[in-house]
């Protein structure tokens, strides 16, 4: 077995991630294809947690653009990424890896609250981590929760599963011309708005020196490979 690239990583998955083929919600094999792969990490010796999107139940700005306040919309969609945690969690504790959920909202019935050290706590026993709520404010995004957290967390890399093997030039699915990028710097990023992450959340990752590793999250053992230095992915740097 290779020796893993990281010790401390948090993986971000976007709401569409756990989407699957739906248009709409969680697809079960999708979720547990997820866990399958998380359970290979933490496997590994890398201690793990994750940020969960919740674009596939609700997001602030479509809310917004249908008449509801902005901050209202988006405590919508951070409720939304809550779900996407408990279903999560299910996911890995059904395949025995020990989870735990912390929300940056409190709802104590339900998950912890997002306690640092507590967190890190977990992590150090071999317990998955997954944050909800994203950051507990209105007007962010996921991506900049995922920063956040990883910052927070010490994490030595940023995962960032996507629907594709890294970073192109263009969207490789309508355009077959485009190009994958191996590693490519912060600013890279910023200044072509190469569209993975939000501006907000790479300038996090660049102030804290974090790098950020896209990588396809559909393909399975992907994660495990990639944190073994195998497969095909793109390192911002
Ligand atoms: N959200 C928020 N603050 C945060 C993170 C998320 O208000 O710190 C809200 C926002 O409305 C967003 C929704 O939660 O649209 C779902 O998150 P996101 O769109 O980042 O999910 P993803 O695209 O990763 O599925």
């Amino acid at each position: 077995m290779t020796a893993p690239i990281y010790k401390r990583v948090l993986l971000k998955l976007s709401g569409e991630a756990l989407m699957g083929g739906r248009d709409y919600g969680l697809d079960n094999g999708t979720v547990r294809a997820i866990a399958e792969d998380i359970k290979g990490v933490v496997a590994l010796g890398v201690e793990v947690c994750v940020v969960v999107g919740g674009g596939n139940i609700f997001r602030g700005v479509a809310g917004a653009s249908s008449g509801m306040e902005r901050a209202q919309a988006d405590s919508m969609g951070m409720l939304a990424t809550v779900m996407n945690a408990l279903a999560m969690q299910s996911a890995l504790e059904r395949i025995d890896v020990p989870t735990r959920v912390q929300s940056a909202i409190p709802m104590s019935s339900v998950c912890e609250p997002f306690i640092r050290r507590r967190a890190e706590r977990h992590m150090e026993k071999g317990r998955v981590v997954v944050f909800a709520a994203g950051s507990g404010n209105p007007f962010f995004t996921t991506d900049t929760a995922a920063a956040l957290r990883a910052a927070e967390m010490r994490c030595d890399a940023l995962f960032k599963g996507t629907q594709v093997d890294g970073v192109y030039s263009a969207d490789p699915r309508k355009n077959p011309n485009a190009e994958r990028y191996t590693t490519l710097t912060y600013l890279d990023m910023l200044a072509r708005d190469l569209a993975v992450m939000d501006a907000a959340a790479i300038s996090l990752a660049r102030e804290n020196k974090l790098p950020i590793i896209v990588f396809n999250i559909h393909e399975p053992g992907a994660f495990t490979a990639v944190m073994q230095g195998e497969g095909r992915f793109t390192t911002v740097v």
